[in-house]
């Protein structure tokens, strides 16, 4: 007996990085042993930003390929689908809409942000981005969101909305639970920002070693080390934060010491972070590999996918249709 419906949703952003995994994919692996997951590729969402959406079918293709081989399992009874393919969402996101207030959306720091980056492009489906959030994942009644620290407005959101559709209409809607990893914000290769794929800041996961190691070298460490014969400080580099996770426990405590002591330079490193990540990651290429044999595999997957969540969307949707009084 599971213990109730996971939902989580990313956008098709192409070959997914380390923050995307650390951050996300890790937890929709795991909680598939005791939950029904539900796993979305949101690309009604990636319009909001109307950029490359002539991309949107290989990015999609890229994106559950890496999710496949990272573990997310149908065998198990997940489902991964297209957002767009299950639209009784967007009847959903409507009815949402009435019971949102305008202010709490232009009000978000992710709202202000995507202002900020494209002020040419404030369209209505921006403002409206956590709401249809909200839409994907009430209308699964799930109540464990796998996501990263940086969706937490978005989730505290969706928590509200339920409350007030409740309020008005009675007991309909389930109120979610964010559920983060141990590592909930992975910052890029710049050291300073959230690693993402639109800041070019990123690993990706399916790189070979050497395009690894070509990243992880331009990882910036601590700004005070500029000589090889600096003391560094691990606490607040980045590259560290990666050992931890990558690394053996005792060479980690090696690292440590010696960057303190200037024992060991930036360089070198870098080398034994790059290859302890090339040997971790390398069974996921190998799997990725095997997958991408059969292409129609990922499109197989996506379109039972969808036929399963069709089926719970629609009764969902009817419940709340019903709930509000629509005729
Ligand atoms: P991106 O941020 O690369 O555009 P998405 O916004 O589609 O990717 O995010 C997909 C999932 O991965 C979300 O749950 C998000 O919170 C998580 N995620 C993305 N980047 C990071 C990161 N740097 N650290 C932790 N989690 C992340």
């Amino acid at each position: 007996m599971k213990k109730g419906r996971v939902f989580s949703g990313a956008r098709p952003t192409g070959r997914q990085h380390l923050g995307n995994y650390l951050g996300a994919i890790k937890n929709y692996v795991a909680l598939q042993d005791d939950y029904d997951c539900v796993y979305c590729v949101v690309d009604l969402h990636a319009l909001t930003t109307l950029r490359g959406t002539e991309h949107l079918k290989e990015w999609t293709y890229e994106m559950v390929l890496d999710w496949l081989a990272a573990g997310m399992d149908p065998e198990l009874g997940t489902i991964i689908f297209v957002q767009s393919n299950v639209p009784q969402v967007t009847e959903l996101h409507m009815i949402l809409s009435m019971v949102t207030p305008l202010g709490k959306l232009t009000r978000l720091p992710t709202f202000k942000e995507k202002v900020q980056q494209q002020p040419d492009n404030v369209n209505y489906g921006l403002v409206g981005y956590p709401v249809l959030m909200a839409s994907d994942i009430t209308i699964y009644k799930a109540s464990v969101v796998p996501v990263g620290v940086d969706q937490a407005s978005h989730l505290e959101l969706t928590r509200e909305i339920v409350r007030t559709f409740n309020f008005h209409f009675g007991p309909v809607l389930i109120e979610p639970q964010a559920k983060y990893t141990e590592i909930p914000k992975v910052l890029g290769i710049d050291g300073v920002n959230k690693m993402s794929k639109s800041l070019d800041n990123h690993i990706e996961l399916a790189s070979e070693p050497d395009e690894l190691y070509a990243r992880v070298r331009m990882m910036v460490t601590d700004p005070q080390r500029q000589r090889r014969t600096d003391p560094g400080r691990p606490e607040v580099c980045n590259v560290y934060s990666l050992h931890n996770i990558f690394t053996p426990p005792e060479t980690v405590q090696q690292i440590d010491a010696d960057c303190r002591a200037a024992a060991i330079g930036c360089v070198d490193c870098k080398k034994v972070l790059a290859e302890n990540l090339a040997g971790h990651l390398a069974p996921f290429r190998d799997r990725r590999a095997q997958l991408a044999g059969d292409p129609d595999h990922v499109w197989n997957v996506l379109n039972d996918g969808a036929q399963r969540a069709n089926a719970i969307a629609s009764q969902v949707i009817a419940e709340v249709k019903t709930a509000v009084g629509l005729p």
